[in-house]
């Protein structure tokens, strides 16, 4: 179906005006052609977005487990829906096919029936990346039960904040986890965080690292034996399009997080359709996404999207540099992956090493590498291109936020001509706007401004789970009628859109608005420097000056600290202009980072300002040890 399947720029054209002059016609063909409902909708899209209220398919029913499983059992029962490449690349990896993750997920969701789960329930995931994570989703939603993942590096505190948050009366987690050479104690961080949430009554324990816990009687059960016992099958709760399918709390890189609600129809529809664009995916492919299930990139793009597809997807337990930098390249000879997406923070990683730990390896497999989470810099873009893709792999710089529950802007392999820093072009159903400070839309090229997004998708939040109010405040407040993304964005002379950052970060340097992305971009492009941070501080004549944290690469900490500032600002006037020129430099070893690897802006901007003694919550972070570190070096 050419609707589903975009192969040119001529057809992306046709296709993305289509969608616009008549979405719901555009998207009810979609859903049509492509789907199991057990009952068709009534209406497309009802919406009012000053409430906002959003329905897609309204009144239809489905089971989404119907559409990632059952209907692929008569076509696919043999093929791998899933392969589970573990920690330590001496253990098998497991191929699970379609046929073997119906039974598993049948057997996982009357576990969950025999514990009293119902449909509506909220279930709070907490594994690492084994394949009962991937199956204890599908098994709640089997049931109708609403998942709320958290990921497994977060905090006994992050967890209870979420579980209290969601109301959620049960946990599934394991004893442990494998990170590179070390285990976490899961279970210990579980019973912690449980202390404070007497509504937990059930806590099922997946074995995986076989160490020594403790069970709470009555409360904790292994959930092996439970499974060898339960039934192989189980008849899918048939489920209304609009009712939730999960809560996701963003990753929390600028405050308080937030639980995002996704319903059943239009994620999948979204999700299934752009994973079938953005990744090009034919039959026999091996498509592998790096992210942990944890985030929504795991949920969308490791889960839902492939397996509504009726993909091979990979589900990685390990980490990029164990036991070497080689671990991804490695794995990617191994699955002959052809599909290969990870985040820009890995990347970046990676190319700060040396270079025979990927030439080491056949990568001839890999036809497509996608990047995900934050600006990806002309510079690792450029590595990644060359070393990976052998510049043979169109790489999709995809954009797109929890919110929004799939990729919105993103070239689509051998139809958009791809730009080192662009997203370039929204995909069909998606139409952004960007705005100006007086709240009027910018029309034309060569803009820049504020990204908002002016008609729904199917894919979009509904609300903020039991805070529907600060769903409208945050997103549909600051422009009317259209759901305001937080990120800045330029579109250059073609139409092509490049994202600047995040508008809480732009600065105003002398009356000028300054988006970290490109001022990163331009020092990132120093031969010695690995990574770089810059954040505002107030500054008399200019209103703010520009201070720059920036990690060197091992060479470049032999060198002379302040000719290195000066060719970094060198780099900065040609690139951007004197105005961006940093007044601070400071060369550190890291950057705080989120545990999902973006960089944590505001408490870099805390220290420029000198404000440290309130640096506000740092439960996210997964390097915490860094922030005296930076702290002890800065330049008042
Ligand atoms: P929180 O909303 O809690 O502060 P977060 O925004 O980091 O956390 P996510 O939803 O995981 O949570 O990330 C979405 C954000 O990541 C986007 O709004 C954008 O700032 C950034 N981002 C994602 N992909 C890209 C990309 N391809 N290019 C530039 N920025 C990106
Ligand atoms: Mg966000």
């Amino acid at each position: 179906m050419s609707n589903y399947h975009i192969k040119n720029l001529e057809e992306y054209f046709q296709v993305y005006r289509k969608s616009v002059r008549d979405p719901e016609n555009f998207w009810e063909e979609i859903a049509e052609e492509n789907f199991l409902w057990r009952k068709r909708w009534d209406k497309v899209l009802e919406y009012d977005l000053s409430k906002p209220e959003v329905s897609w398919y309204k009144g239809a029913k489905l089971n989404i487990t119907e559409n990632c499983i059952d209907r692929h059992i008569y076509s696919r029962g043999d093929k791998t829906a899933i392969i589970f490449e573990p920690n330590d690349p001496s253990e098998k990896a497991e191929h699970i096919t379609y046929k073997q993750l119906h039974e598993r997920v049948c057997k996982f969701a009357n576990v969950l029936l025999d514990q009293g789960v119902q449909k509506g329930d909220r279930v709070c995931i907490y594994l690492p990346m084994i394949p009962e994570l991937a199956v204890s989703l599908l098994a709640c939603a089997r049931i109708g039960a609403i998942h709320s993942v958290v990921f497994a590096g977060f905090s006994s505190t992050a967890l209870h904040t979420r579980i209290n948050d969601a109301d959620c009366k049960i946990v599934i987690t394991s004893d442990g986890s494998y990170r590179g050479n070390k285990t976490i104690d899961l279970k210990g961080i579980v019973d912690e965080a449980l202390e404070s949430c007497p509504n937990v009554k059930t806590v099922l324990v997946a074995k995986r690292i076989n160490s020594k816990i403790t069970m709470k009687p009555n409360r904790d059960k292994w959930l092996q034996p439970l499974l060898d016992d339960a039934y192989h099958d189980c008849v899918p709760v048939i489920m209304d399009a609009e009712d939730p399918l999960f809560i996701l709390y963003t990753s929390g890189s600028t405050g308080k997080p937030k639980g995002m609600v996704h319903t059943i129809a239009g994620y999948m529809v979204f999700t299934a359709y752009t994973f079938k664009n953005v990744f090009q995916y034919r039959e026999n492919d091996v498509y592998w996404c790096t992210a942990d299930i944890g985030w929504v990139t795991g949920h969308s793009y490791i889960v839902y999207g492939p397996l509504a597809n009726g993909a091979t997807t990979v589900l990685f337990e390990g980490v990029p540099s164990h036991p070497d930098f080689g671990r991804f390249w490695e794995v990617i000879q191994k699955h002959e992956v052809n599909q290969f997406y990870t985040a820009p923070t890995a990347i970046r990683a990676l190319a700060k090493e040396r270079l025979n730990f990927s030439e080491k390896y056949n990568l001839s497999s890999l036809k497509i590498l996608g990047s995900v989470g934050e600006p990806i810099n002309e510079e690792a873009w450029h590595w990644y291109n060359d070393n990976i893709g052998k510049k043979n792999c169109p790489i999709v710089d995809t954009w797109w936020q929890t919110e929004t529950g799939g990729i919105m802007i993103s070239p689509i392999p051998y139809a958009t001509p791809t730009i080192p820093t662009y997203a370039t072009l929204p995909l069909p159903g998606v139409q952004p706007a960007l705005m100006d400070e007086n709240g009027d839309e910018l029309k034309g090229n060569l803009v820049s401004g504020r990204l908002c997004i002016k008609f729904p998708w199917p894919g979009m939040a509904r609300t903020i789970w039991g805070n529907h109010d600060r769903y409208r405040d945050t997103y549909f407040s600051a422009y009317s009628n259209k759901y305001f993304t937080g990120d800045g964005a330029l579109r250059d002379s073609t139409g092509y859109y490049r994202i600047t950052g995040r508008v809480d970060d732009v600065i105003i340097v002398s009356g000028h608005n300054l988006g970290t992305a490109p001022i990163e971009d331009a020092i990132n492009e120093h031969p010695a420097v690995a990574e770089s941070a810059i954040v505002g501080f107030p500054h008399d004549v200019k209103g703010n000056a520009l201070y720059g944290f920036v990690i060197l690469k091992e060479f470049g900490e032999t060198r002379v600290h302040d000719n290195l500032r000066n060719e970094i600002n060198q780099i900065i006037t040609e690139h951007i202009g004197p105005i961006a020129k940093l007044d601070k430099i400071q060369f550190t070893t890291g950057l705080p980072k989120t545990r999902s690897g973006k960089i944590m802006r505001r408490i870099l901007r805390k220290i420029a300002e000198n404000q440290t003694s309130n640096l506000g919550d740092i439960s996210t972070l997964l390097n915490p040890e860094i922030v005296q570190e930076i702290m002890d070096g800065a330049i008042k």
